[in-house]
């Protein structure tokens, strides 16, 4: 033999024990008589009240029938747990090739449909719930909402995709949900509220908004010198409340370091009110603007 561990020397110690055997690989093979009730006391003080001797062997410590145990050598003890990595690992890479082979199966077993896609309910659903159930939706506290597998028609929802959300864990060997904020992202598929310009102030009157540069123009014209050209600019902005406000000037009346969607102060004296392309919008002039 090799070397042997505690456990062997303690074994050749117990009287309970006996050696049976060592196999090719150095394992000791134990014929193991210890009473498994009272671990080979014979009693226990915990059972004094009802007689402190063992009923299971009356008191002598040791059955009859005794349990084999195995003593490996050190050597022969890593040769199998590496073993049993070696098959834990095939087992695992096993497990990510049948979910990548089989994975419409287990997208439906997650409850998605054939192309990957769930349907999540939004808006009030609770006044609505019991629609909902009765609609076949089921109830996902991940999304604190009701989902269903195909688009209903009848309630809104928003279009979850399983890439979108979930992967294959290859390192555990399952499909996990990402570790994503599901909320917002739901939240990120709402359509936009529909935003109504309205005019705004009156005509002469110098106003200030809080509002972002949403587009601009320029073009040249003939300059008002009869030399050259001038350059033309135009202006369009949206205060917070959706109103669209323009302005029209010669030159670059914006510093080029604003960029469209920049949120800005913009100061200025409307002009007049006219509507383009069906939306209402304020004409203003003397305008600053500034980066808010
Ligand atoms: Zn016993």
């Amino acid at each position: 033999m090799k070397s042997m561990d505690l456990a062997q020397i303690y074994a050749r110690n117990d009287k309970n024990r006996v050696y049976l055997r060592t196999d090719k690989n150095g394992t000791e093979i134990w014929a193991d008589y210890t009473c498994p009730r009272c671990g080979g006391a014979g009693g226990a003080d915990a059972w004094t009240y009802t007689g402190w001797t063992c009923y299971s062997c009356g008191g002598t410590g040791r059955r009859d029938k005794p349990q084999l145990i195995k003593y490996y050598t050190p050597e022969y003890r890593a040769k199998l747990d590496d073993r049993a990595r070696k098959r834990a690992e095939k087992k695992r890479l096993e497990r990510v090739e049948e979910l990548k082979a089989n994975l419409t199966e287990h997208m439906k077993e997650k409850g998605f449909n054939e192309s990957g896609k769930i349907y999540v309910a939004v808006g009030n659903t609770y006044d609505i719930k019991d629609q909902l159930r009765e609609a076949g939706a089921k109830w996902k506290p991940r999304f604190r909402s009701w989902v269903f597998a195909e688009k209903p028609e009848e309630f809104d929802t928003v279009e979850l995709s399983f890439d979108e959300i979930c992967e294959i864990n290859e390192m555990a060997g399952r499909i996990e949900y990402k570790d994503i904020d599901f909320i917002s992202l739901i939240a990120s598929k709402l359509p936009a509220p529909e935003v109504v310009s309205e005019y705004v102030g009156e005509k002469g009157k110098r106003l200030e908004f809080k509002a972002t540069l949403e587009d601009w123009r320029s073009w040249e014209v003939p300059s008002y010198s009869g030399w050259g050209t001038d350059t033309k600019v135009l202006y369009k902005f949206r205060d917070d409340s959706g109103n669209i406000l323009i302005w029209c000037t010669t030159g670059y009346g914006v510093d080029s370091k604003i960029k469209k969607g920049d949120k800005i102060i913009l100061r200025g004296t409307v002009k007049n009110h006219s509507e383009y392309k069906g939306e209402k919008q304020t004409e203003l002039q003397r305008c600053t603007v500034k980066v808010a």
